[in-house]
């Protein structure tokens, strides 16, 4: 779907709605954090002064006036054990039945009006090559209603505005 829409971050008329916006770091992925020798930010990893473990994933929320689900490309913080034991995974064929592991989002999403640092949910791998997708668990939250109830293409649209 070729749809033009205007951004009145930019001032420009953009082509096509993005369906997928990335944060591309957790929040406390700081310039500090980053030089510790235990620190390492990889495309689906990361790991803060060796004591703070993340995993990359998906939110995904129906959009109810298109074809597709929007996925906010999200960090994840997670247990250690749970790091090592979905790291151990990463490549194993049925991953997508294993139990899903407990986590708390790792970024503030713009769109929210506040912050989303440390809603909790449930991070569910998916097939070898497909990130895992995150469930948040606090059902209160206005992500979370997004996630349960969906939203239209002029919410998707507002949400690439703020993202800008
Ligand atoms: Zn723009």
């Amino acid at each position: 779907m070729e749809e033009t829409w205007f951004c009145e971050a930019c001032g420009e008329t953009h082509d096509g709605v993005p369906f997928t916006l990335k944060i591309r770091c957790p929040s406390s992925w700081t310039d500090g954090a980053a030089v510790h020798p235990e620190s390492e930010l990889l495309d689906a990893h990361c790991v803060i002064g060796g004591e703070r473990f993340f995993l990359h994933g998906f939110v995904l929320i129906p959009v109810t006036d298109a074809e597709r689900d929007f996925e906010w490309g999200i960090w994840v913080e997670v247990d250690e054990k749970d790091f090592l034991l979905r790291c151990a995974r990463w490549s194993a064929r049925g991953r997508e039945r294993d139990a899903p592991v407990p986590g708390r989002l790792a970024v503030t999403l713009p769109g929210y009006g506040g912050s989303t640092l440390g809603i909790p949910g449930l991070l569910q791998d998916r097939e070898v090559g497909l990130r895992p997708v995150f469930t948040l668990t606090d059902a209160g939250h206005p992500l979370a209603r997004e996630q349960r109830l969906g939203i239209t293409m002029a919410r998707v649209i507002d949400l690439a505005r703020a993202s800008h």
